[in-house]
């Protein structure tokens, strides 16, 4: 019966599994070690012939929740919960990319995961080939003999563009690569790259899954061998762990997503709507719009578009940012996710860490303005635009 459940109800009892006391939602087990009965059992659980938690940076119960309900609901056979988006990201990276190897990477992509790619592999003498992952002959083309892992996020931060993960598989099949997707702006609700036989789904869980904005944590999804070798020798060695306080949070909060997800999406295409027909913006960026990349694979790969836009004003720079700053409801912050309404500039702000050139070619222009659409009402977010907009 738990196999046909729907995803709404399975991110509500997946994973749980009810303990000696009955409690119906999972005791915060805040502990950093556990005890052995004996020196015998300790070392049979560091020789593996016993199963137990033995340390909290190898395992812990309110995370293996956790790891359990992610991995349901991205459909993979397990998972594994770290301290941040970034340490999902870079443990994901770094468990299957050795010195001389190569990665090849969407051009567009969260603004520290290009960091990462930028500015840090290279010290391990990993190299990045970054492409336009809209273009399938633009990704074989930059594939070498070195090359191991293709990585992409879609939609794409902060422009939303869709990219095509049956297109991107097939090509890393081919190769015989290992695909990872960041699902960060999708959540399983909306997007399973599972289903397109992609290796390895990334998260950041600061954003939806956790979804209330206390809490910094990450998650990667994949295969169990996949999932042992980046639990127990990238994360145990690099330290990226999740803390059990953390989990516990985002198990909480986990049980609105699907809620949640359907009210940013419902607000999200009202805001479309408004900000389309307003004479001051001339460009909307949402996941679908006629004209976009990917439009086509609206209701194929993904189910709805998510609670993130991006638009650009008729108006300079520094007109653009008096906008952001008239506005009254909405926060000025980066995330996403949350239920507060959030806006950001993604040329000063998340994607700072491109230089003018590799933001252009990433197509981040100067008058780029990128909100999260929170959960108040509709109505409510969209007078807040209008009178901002007014201003400019
Ligand atoms: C926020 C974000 C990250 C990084 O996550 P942290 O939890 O901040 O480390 C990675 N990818 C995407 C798409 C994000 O939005």
């Amino acid at each position: 019966m738990k196999d046909k459940w729907a995803l709404a109800t399975k991110i509500i009892h997946a994973g749980h599994i009810k303990d000696s006391s009955g409690a119906l939602v999972a005791p915060l087990c805040q502990s950093a070690t556990f005890v052995f009965d004996s020196a015998e059992q300790g070392g049979a659980r560091f020789a593996g012939d016993e199963t137990g938690y033995i340390y909290t940076r190898l395992g812990n119960p309110t995370t293996a929740e956790l790891e359990r309900k992610m991995a349901v609901l991205e459909g993979t056979q397990a998972a594994v919960a770290t301290a941040s988006g970034m340490a999902a990201v870079s443990s994901a990276l770094l468990a299957n990319l050795s010195h001389g190897d190569h990665l090849v990477a969407s051009k567009a992509v969260y603004g520290c995961t290009f960091s990462l790619m930028n500015n840090q592999l290279s010290k391990f003498g990993i190299a990045v080939t970054l492409v336009d992952f809209s273009d399938p002959q633009a990704i074989s083309k930059a594939i070498t003999p070195q090359t191991k892992v293709l990585f992409c996020e879609t939609p794409v931060n902060p422009h939303l563009d869709v990219f095509d993960l049956d297109e991107i598989v097939a090509i890393a099949k081919k190769h015989g690569l290992i695909s990872i997707v960041d699902n960060t702006f999708m959540t399983p609700l909306l997007q399973q790259p599972i289903l397109h036989g992609v290796d390895l789904v990334v998260h950041s869980a600061t954003k939806y899954l956790n979804g209330h904005g206390d809490v910094i944590a990450g998650v990667i999804c994949g295969t169990s061998e996949q999932i042992d070798k980046i639990k127990f020798e990238t994360v145990k060695d690099l330290g990226g762990v999740l803390s059990p306080h953390d989990a516990w949070l985002i198990l909480r909060g986990l049980k609105t997503l699907d809620v949640r997800v359907e009210r940013h999406c419902d607000n999200a295409e009202r805001v479309v709507e408004y900000l389309l027909s307003h004479p001051k913006v001339i460009k909307v960026h949402y996941p679908g719009l006629k004209g976009s990349k990917g439009e086509s694979l609206m209701g194929k790969q993904m189910r709805r578009g998510g609670g993130v836009i991006a638009f650009e004003l008729d108006a300079d720079l520094k007109a653009s940012i008096a906008f952001v700053n008239h506005l009254q409801l909405f926060s000025i912050a980066v995330s996403l996710g949350d239920a507060e309404s959030l806006i950001q500039h993604p040329a000063s702000m998340t994607h700072a860490t491109y230089d003018i050139e590799q933001r252009e070619a990433a197509g981040i222009g100067e008058s780029l303005l990128r909100i999260s659409v929170g959960l108040e009402a509709a109505e409510d977010i969209i007078v807040d635009l209008e009178q901002g907009l007014a201003q400019v």
